[in-house]
């Protein structure tokens, strides 16, 4: 008889590590020939350490791949209405893939803080869903895509609902209303502590994205005084205002990012504290706002071509989720109409079609042909 040597794959979630492929060798054999014709005992198993079907170095060729294709792409340009966002270099370029084991797959620059903008949106109404639950979400906000901009004051006229969605401002403004509160620090308290659990990380406001914003906020506040005006705010108009403003001036990285999506990947766990930062029950119902609204009036397009739940902000960053398996970050301040970052949003939508991720089915056909 001849020696048997069993080759298993096992699928191994490696806590921190980096991806490498092991031999060990296992106490069990399946026939005595096998026993003496090796050391005794020993059987060959070669483990391959898979990330949702993906060796390291498949993630880690994409995330190249996308960071090569678009990093000498010009088109868009920095935010405006929000003065200081024109002074963001606006060449930076960064794509992560974060893993719910904590792992990233990185390019370009991944460490540049920025604003965080309405990226944060989904990361609060997450809170609200968690502080009440789902259904106060859909009674008190909506979770109807507007299919028109982020600060759309005719939506709140159209919508009985008002606020509409907590993914545009006037919803999100509403959600920061929303936040079990005494008072403004206690709300902005309980705000930043949500983001950081997601962020597993102690993340700062900057201050200059602040005051530049809040001092030229006539938008967000006549949306905010409308919402009061239809029994839709929760709180004072320039509580919610000032609140939400100091949630979009918060600074974050792409890894920043990465880590917030993969909490979403991981039922609600962040990967590098191990702490649950929602109920895992409520993550499906936080990713379908983000698939239907995360991109405003764009958000079907985004769909059909990248088929990923995912949010944007003006700063330039966007987090899509592929669910149960990981999450893509990528940051670049030049953006489109819409006011979606150009290399940021090719990026993951190569990503996604290169690895097949769109949550319908993989759709390749769309993701390579676009340019
Ligand atoms: N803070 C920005 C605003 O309220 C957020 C908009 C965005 O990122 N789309 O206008």
């Amino acid at each position: 008889m001849q020696a048997l040597s069993v080759k298993c794959r096992l699928i191994v979630i490696a806590v921190f590590g980096t991806a490498l492929t092991t031999h060990l060798y296992a106490g069990a054999s399946q026939s005595p020939s096998a026993v003496s014709q090796k050391e005794a005992g020993q059987l060959e198993i070669e483990i391959n350490p898979l990330i949702a079907g993906f060796t390291a170095e498949e993630l880690q060729a994409a995330v190249d791949e996308a960071y090569a294709k678009y990093k000498d792409l010009n088109e868009g340009k920095n935010a405006d209405y929000i003065p200081i966002l024109t002074e963001t270099p606006s060449n930076l370029f960064a794509v992560v893939i974060a893993t719910p084991d904590g792992q990233l797959f990185t390019a370009g620059d991944i460490d540049y803080k920025f604003s965080i903008q309405s990226v944060s949106k989904p990361f609060t109404a997450a809170l609200i869903m968690t502080q009440k639950n789902p259904e106060a979400v859909q009674e008190k906000i909506g979770v109807e895509p507007t299919g028109l901009p982020f600060n759309s004051k005719m939506a709140l006229e159209l919508y009985e609902a008002r606020s509409v969605n907590p993914l545009v401002n006037a919803g999100a403004i509403a959600s920061v209303s929303m936040v079990d509160a005494s008072d403004e620090d206690r709300r902005w308290a309980k705000v930043l502590q949500n983001l950081n659990d997601f962020a597993g990380a102690d993340l700062q406001v900057l201050d200059k994205v602040f005051k530049s914003e809040y001092d030229t906020s006539w938008s967000n506040r006549a949306i905010a005084n409308l919402l009061y005006n239809y029994g839709r705010l929760y709180c004072q108009p320039e509580e919610a205002l000032r609140v939400y403003t100091k949630q979009c001036s918060v600074g974050v990285s792409t890894k920043d990012l990465g880590i917030m999506g993969a909490t979403l990947a991981n039922d609600g766990i962040n990967p590098i504290t191990g702490k649950r930062v929602m109920p895992a029950e409520h993550v499906p119902e936080l990713l379908a706002i983000m698939a239907t609204a995360g991109f405003y009036d764009e958000s079907g397009e985004w769909m059909t071509t990248a088929g990923l739940p995912a949010k944007t902000g003006v700063g330039g960053g966007i987090v899509a989720v592929a669910p149960e398996k990981f999450a893509i970050a990528a940051f670049s301040p030049r953006l489109n109409e819409a006011g979606n970052s150009i290399k940021a949003m090719k990026a993951i939508r190569h990503i996604s079609g290169e690895l097949g991720l769109g949550v319908f089915g993989a759709n390749p056909a769309l993701n390579t042909e676009e340019e």
